[in-house]
């Protein structure tokens, strides 16, 4: 597929294109424009000059298009979802749930975009008013990972739309295809030209001029915390607004009053989502020695029902996108086993029949697990959680700190005050008590520590895609 700029196909200045690959087979089954530093320049011109007449729309306008584009994608889901399910290898019924849900909170943002105020003050001085306005902040720059390429996408887009902002989105080259179908379904819904444009290519070739651009206002990032600083650090040397989501290595506590009915399942469900390629997924494990062996079996049960395969079948859970990120999990198990820990169920590749010729592996879970093994310290990002036993609540809040990340946290507790006290003693952005549920569009998302800067998703994510203005009025 081309690069889509100006509401249109468009083959890159530099005449090349790279394979896009289904991680189930290994095999290429599209490809997408590789574009370079030319490609960069015809896109940012495009949208900045259709910046400089959608910042003129009223937001009534830009909402009812945005509620346009929200429905073509539900009509739309099962297609891109079919294209998504190929290039990243997770259940088709998920994929077609991602790009559901990306329409829910695009409609949300167009929504929330229209109860956007600004402030008077109550100076009382005589002829003079202060007004603080808000204006769209200008070109956003929209980088996302390969696991969630729709949900990722649509954090940004509808909350930079609907305040008057034009994007350009820089897809994973591993999953660049669903986007560039969102984006024609744009053009469809009526957006101008320009106003949203996907340039495809790897991030070393064309990522920093796409940061550095005189005309990228914000970058809207997505992905691992290294990539991150990177672009955190030509941002500021660029004076650019930033928006950082990164890495996670999140800790559940499992109190010893525990439901444990509740919280097995729904650890397992968030420790192995989309194989683990996840980026708020439960990746340590801290249960109460008096009830530790139970989490542990318990554990082991549940994930043992979950089945690995292809995204077009009954599967749980597909390949992982590729060596690299599959990587992580062989050698973290690896560095367990060697330190002492009882890999309880799964541990070791997939390589029979269907999974020869992908990058699969099955669900792990490690027992017996301390600090001083990488699964507790390090970011996974795959089918892997290691499971450790506490003998306080103070004890167990520490552990759960101990970690340069802080994107979400857990906790199961019978006692309610006591389940809120340590949520509050948990350094996260977000943190669950009692269950686990998908993060909801109205509540800001992101993280502390190495996890990220600012938020996305509810009026806190419209709002930093916008810029305060002061205008001292005298009459
Ligand atoms: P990655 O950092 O390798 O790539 C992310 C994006 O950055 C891709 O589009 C890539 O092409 C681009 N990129 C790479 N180098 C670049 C450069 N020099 N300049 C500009 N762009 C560049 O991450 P990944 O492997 O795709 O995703 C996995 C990581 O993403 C994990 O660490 C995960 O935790 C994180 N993630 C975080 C969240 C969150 O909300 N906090 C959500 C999903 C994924």
């Amino acid at each position: 597929m081309e690069n889509f700029i100006n509401g249109k196909w468009t083959a890159p200045l530099s005449g090349e294109y790279a394979d896009v690959i289904n991680p189930v087979t290994g095999a290429a089954f599209e490809t997408m424009a590789r574009s370079n530093t030319q490609d960069v320049e015809v896109v940012m011109e495009a949208a900045q000059k259709a910046f400089k007449s959608w910042k003129k729309v009223p937001t009534a306008e830009r909402a009812k298009l945005q509620h346009k584009a929200a429905q073509l994608m539900r009509d739309n889901s099962e297609a891109i979802g079919k294209t998504l399910a190929t290039e990243l290898g997770r259940p088709l019924a998920a994929c077609i749930r991602e790009i559901n849900r990306g329409a829910d909170l695009t409609d949300y943002y167009a929504e929330e975009g229209l109860r956007l105020k600004g402030e008077i003050p109550m100076h009382n001085i005589k002829g003079e008013k202060a007004m603080i306005v808000r204006d769209p902040i200008g070109v956003v720059l929209s980088i996302t990972s390969f696991n969630y390429p729709i949900a990722l996408l649509t954090m940004k887009l509808g909350a930079a739309l609907i305040v008057g902002c034009t994007i350009v989105a820089k897809p994973s080259d591993d999953t660049p295809l669903s986007t560039l179908m969102i984006a024609e379904l744009f053009t469809q819904a009526g957006y101008p030209e320009g106003v949203f444009n996907v340039i495809t290519g790897r991030g070393r070739d064309i990522g920093d001029a796409l940061v550095t651009h005189p005309y990228t206002a914000k970058i809207a990032f997505t992905g691992g915390t290294s990539t991150g600083k990177h672009i955190g650090m030509l941002a500021a040397q660029h004076n650019k607004r930033i928006t950082l989501e990164l890495g996670g290595q999140s800790p559940v506590i499992v109190c010893e009053d525990a439901d444990l009915e509740v919280a097995i399942p729904a650890i397992v469900k968030h420790t192995f989502a989309n194989s683990g390629q996840f980026c708020y997924r439960v990746s340590r494990v801290y249960a109460h020695a008096s009830i530790y062996n139970e989490v542990v079996e318990r554990l082991t049960q549940h994930t043992a029902q979950l089945k690995v395969g292809d995204p077009f079948s009954d599967s749980d859970m597909g390949p992982m996108i590729n060596q690299k990120i599959y990587q992580t999990s062989e050698d973290q198990t690896a560095d367990a086993k060697t330190k002492g820990a009882n890999i309880k169920i799964g541990g070791e590749r997939l390589t029979d029949g269907d999974y020869a010729k992908g990058w699969f592996f099955p669900p792990t879970i490690i027992a017996d697990a301390n600090h001083n093994m990488e699964v507790m310290k390090n970011e996974t990002f795959g089918p892997v959680a290691g499971v450790m036993a506490f003998e306080t609540i103070d004890e167990a809040i520490e552990l759960a700190n101990d970690s340069e990340y802080g994107l979400a946290a857990y906790v199961f507790a019978g006692e309610l005050g006591q389940g809120l006290r340590i949520a509050e003693e948990l350094e996260a952005g977000s943190v669950w008590i009692n269950n686990i549920q998908r993060s909801y569009h109205d509540v800001p998302f992101g993280g502390v520590k190495q996890s990220g800067i600012g938020r996305e998703k509810g009026r806190y994510g419209i709002e930093s895609f916008t810029e305060l203005k002061t205008i001292y009025f005298s009459y």
